[in-house]
């Protein structure tokens, strides 16, 4: 019998196009207008149309298109959208000063879908349990987006607009991402709670903290899946910039995450696990990227 939600069979029919070029793709975009959709890795475009939830009548596909790939080092560094997320788990120029993202990147499911999955689909897919969300936040990266009328930049924060919504205009599209050097004596972490090793976050976090002596000089924390968009915990920041790292601070800050936050309860998790594991998850990032740091164990 007919299964609308079988996932093994992909329902409608569809043209498929591998442009070469940014300017084949925006061409196709005006010729194919709304019934068309990109696809990069396709891991999570291709699980929508065989739920029936999506259904272009064609798929353009990225793959192809050099303008969007690789990693370059140029004043920071700016990642390209098909960069797979398994690249980016193997980059050592991203391991150096920006571990918590090639963390996040190493909790990323199983092996076919990190070798498929790209950073841009994971972005441009904007599921507020993104893993690698929390991490670009932290580090105040940039979308660079490109569209026939050229290039624009938006802070990563203002490129999520709602659950599966972002502020991408029509015929435009995510070119990359630019992350700046992060200040010395900076170190990151990226924590994530899920059913089973290599699942969708009930919860992650990511913290960036730059240490000065005993002191937390900044520090900046996202967590992702506690709220319609990957969120930084401004509150919990303030409450910790400037002061001493010790278990007091730490406890504020935990408990300030948890009331910032906007936790749902669905299929996952609960809306009050998901706020006690709030807590949890980024006081051990705290702490892991204190020590990260040089700081040794917090008193
Ligand atoms: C079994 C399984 C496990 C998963 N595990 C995880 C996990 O652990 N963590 C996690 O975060 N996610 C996970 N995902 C979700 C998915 O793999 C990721 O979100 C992945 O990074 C999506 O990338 P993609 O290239 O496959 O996106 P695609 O499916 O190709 O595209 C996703 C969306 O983004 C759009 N898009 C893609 N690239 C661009 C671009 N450059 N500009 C504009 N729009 C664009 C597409 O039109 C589409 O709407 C999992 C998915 C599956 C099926």
């Amino acid at each position: 019998m007919y299964q609308p939600t079988n996932t093994h069979i992909l329902v409608p029919e569809f043209e498929y196009e591998r442009p070469e070029t940014l300017d084949q793709v925006f061409s196709l975009l005006e010729e194919h207008g709304a019934t068309a959709r990109l696809i990069a890795g396709g891991t999570d475009i291709l699980v929508q149309m065989k739920l029936e939830r999506a259904a272009p009548a064609c798929l353009i596909s990225l793959d192809r298109v050099e303008e969007l790939g690789g990693i370059a080092d140029d004043d920071g560094l700016v990642i390209g959208a098909t960069t797979a997320i398994r690249d980016l788990a193997a980059c050592e120029p991203v391991r150096r000063g920006h571990a918590a993202l090639v963390e996040a990147c190493r909790s990323f499911s199983t092996t076919a879908i990190s070798v498929m999955g790209t950073l841009g689909g994971n972005l441009c897919n904007a599921s507020p349990a993104a893993d690698t969300a929390p991490p670009l936040l932290v580090f105040d990266a940039s979308a660079i987006l490109v569209s026939r009328q050229g290039e624009r930049r938006l802070p990563l924060e203002a490129f999520f607009t709602g659950p599966g919504e972002t502020a991408l205009g029509e015929g435009e599209l995510l070119r990359a991402v630019h992350l700046a050097e992060p200040a010395p004596g900076t170190a990151s972490a990226f924590l994530k709670v899920a059913r089973v090793e290599a699942d969708i976050a009930k919860v992650n976090a990511a913290v960036a903290l730059t240490r000065d002596g005993r002191q937390v000089a900044q520090v900046a924390i996202a967590l992702g899946a506690v709220a319609p968009v990957p969120m930084r915990a401004r509150r919990a920041e303030a409450s910790l910039a400037g002061r001493v790292f010790d278990s007091a601070a730490l406890a504020e800050a935990t408990q300030l995450v948890e009331e910032e936050i906007a936790s749902i309860t669905d299929v996952r998790a609960t809306a009050e696990y998901r706020n006690h594991a709030s807590g949890v998850i980024v006081r051990d990032a705290l702490t892991t990227a204190w020590r990260r740091a040089g700081g040794g164990e917090p008193q």
